[in-house]
């Protein structure tokens, strides 16, 4: 598969310019064989829409990156050290801003590695009239202020719209329907398609994330194992961090909880139930 496959449909004065991204981390390959069955039968009859697999080198590694996380490479360049500059992501990130600068909307697919992991989506306000019909159950916001860096950060930084899903755990095979789903529903919501894709929505949870952990020491453990979005209470001790036990400062839920072997590594995230 080609590294970007542009389809254009008709293009009067004014046409939807759309991305969508699959394989910013190589190992979640769920968006990548959306891609490989949907690409060859799609018939996009309004604008311009940009199929990308983010991190090729990664994709054929069957790795998340091979030397930075791609979906943190897209904060200003000054952000960043001489070294990171150097990386093959950082390089990657920079042609991909060049072509999201082009377009409105990105919808970016990703999937998890917590096994019982259920899809859900990382956006900001901007996007509620899209991921309204898309198949999650939760929306959760704040990863721009709390973990910017990211390709859907970026779209909201320079004034446009972008959407991450995360489609279930990697090996599960219902990721790649959650995925195809999606992109069908987004192609048509962005007047992409004529041919009918019935829109439905239903109940969605809403989260709103405030706090990203940074470790502090070299060897952070989690008290226990913590499913996506599982519960915490305040006070409730959620790791060491070293020898210090790093406890949930109210009632929370929990995101991406892991151990860490190293300083100033992103552990979990904190985030307050909605609605
Ligand atoms: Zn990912």
């Amino acid at each position: 598969m080609k590294e970007i496959t542009k389809i254009t449909g008709e293009i009067g004065s004014e046409y939807p310019i759309s991305a969508i991204f699959a394989g910013v981390h190589g190992n979640e390959i769920c968006g990548v064989n959306a891609f490989k069955e949907l690409i060859p039968e799609l018939k996009i009859t309004n604008g311009v829409v940009y199929f990308v697999l983010g991190n090729p080198k990664a994709i054929l590694q069957k790795k998340r990156f091979t030397e930075m996380n791609l979906n943190r490479v897209f904060k200003s360049v000054n952000q960043y050290t001489d070294d990171e500059k150097k990386s093959y992501e950082f390089r990657r990130g920079k042609k991909l801003k060049r072509l999201l600068k082009e377009v409105e909307v990105l919808l970016d697919i990703h999937s998890s590695m917590t096994k019982e992991s259920v899809p859900f989506i990382i956006c900001e306000k901007n996007a509620d009239e899209i991921v309204k019909f898309l198949p999650a159950g939760t929306i959760v916001n704040g990863f721009d202020i709390v973990e910017p860096g990211g390709t859907d950060f970026y779209m909201n930084s320079i004034g446009k719209i972008g959407i991450c899903i995360e489609c279930g755990n990697h090996n599960e095979p219902n990721a790649k329907l959650v995925a195809t789903e999606t992109i069908k529903t987004f192609l048509s919501l962005r007047g992409h398609l004529t041919s009918g894709v019935k829109l439905k929505t239903s109940a969605q949870k809403k989260i709103q994330m405030y706090n990203l952990y940074f470790t502090q020491t070299e060897k952070f453990v989690l008290n226990k194992k913590f499913d996506d979005f599982e519960t915490v209470k305040r006070g409730q001790i959620i790791g060491t961090d070293g020898l210090n036990q790093v406890c949930a400062p109210e009632d929370s839920i929990i995101l991406f909880a892991q151990n860490k072997q190293k300083v100033g590594s992103e552990a979990f995230l904190l985030g307050r139930i909605i609605s």
